[in-house]
């Protein structure tokens, strides 16, 4: 049985599709989708050694051997033009997964995939800023909850007109906010995720509580210091506290 955070990858994969699963360590996630019939072959890349045998070892004895290859490189680097239809990269920082899509984008490697499905563990306006740039629109996003972690689940689609479609979807004017902010607001619908913000769910409040413990936490730490740079950087952590609960505050 797959993780809840595993699971909610593989809900997101359009049936059919062949799928590279980059970082797949233990290639769960190929291994899954192969089995349940969801994907009719994969390919699991992983750039360290450890991890690459283990997902070998861990589709050879699912017997899946002709149907999800293990390829041993880094990112999209593993990956030829046509082979695969959806990407999925989970379980590492926004900004490795945003530099891994780059150069696969600069290599075309992402030319003919249709979708992709990203869980960052960090760092997730840093993704989506990525796809904006890249012509990709977000079609969906999930927050889960699952062993005391927060971890959200994005997926992308190709669009025509996608730059028009983007400028809609963070358009943070559903938030009501003085039209002289609206970077800044639009900042904030990358970092909590646009489809979040519009229909908030408990989840999403306990993620942003569970953020501004952490912040609060260390504001008081970063303020005990007498320092000039201190002092500056709390009332920083300050500022960003009060405009994360001023988005809450606006939300539907
Ligand atoms: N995707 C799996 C999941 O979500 O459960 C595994 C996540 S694991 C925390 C991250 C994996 O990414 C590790 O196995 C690591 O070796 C691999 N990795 C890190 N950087 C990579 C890169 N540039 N290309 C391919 N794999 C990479």
């Amino acid at each position: 049985k797959l993780s809840q955070r595993l699971q909610t990858i593989a809900d997101r994969v359009t049936p059919g599709s062949r799928v590279a699963d980059i970082g797949s360590d233990h290639a769960l996630l190929p291994v899954y989708l192969v089995q349940s019939g969801r994907s009719p072959g994969a390919i699991a890349g992983e750039l360290n050694t450890g991890p690459f045998q283990a997902a070998q070892k861990q589709v050879a004895s699912a017997g899946l051997k002709s149907a999800i290859t293990v390829r041993q490189g880094n990112g999209l680097a593993v990956l030829e033009a046509g082979e695969a239809d959806t990407v999925t990269i989970a379980g590492m920082g926004g900004v490795l997964m945003a530099e891994i899509l780059e150069w696969g984008a600069q290599n075309g490697k992402l030319s003919d995939v249709k979708e992709l499905v990203l869980q960052p563990n960090v760092g997730e306006d840093v993704v989506r800023q990525w796809l904006t740039n890249h012509g990709w629109l977000l079609q969906g996003e999930t927050i889960l909850e699952e062993d005391g972690r927060f971890y959200e689940v994005l997926h992308a689609q190709r669009t025509d007109d996608f730059a028009r479609a983007n400028e809609a979807l963070y358009d943070p004017a559903f938030l009501r906010r003085d039209a002289q902010e609206v970077e800044l607001w639009r900042g904030w619908l990358y970092r909590m995720g646009p489809y979040s913000l519009r229909s908030p769910s408990p989840l999403l409040h306990r993620k942003w509580a569970f953020e501004l413990q952490k912040l609060e936490r260390i504001t008081a730490q970063v303020a005990s210091s007498d320092q000039p740079e201190a002092i500056v950087k709390a009332e920083e952590f300050r500022k960003e506290i009060r405009e994360i609960q001023e988005v809450l505050a606006c939300t539907p």
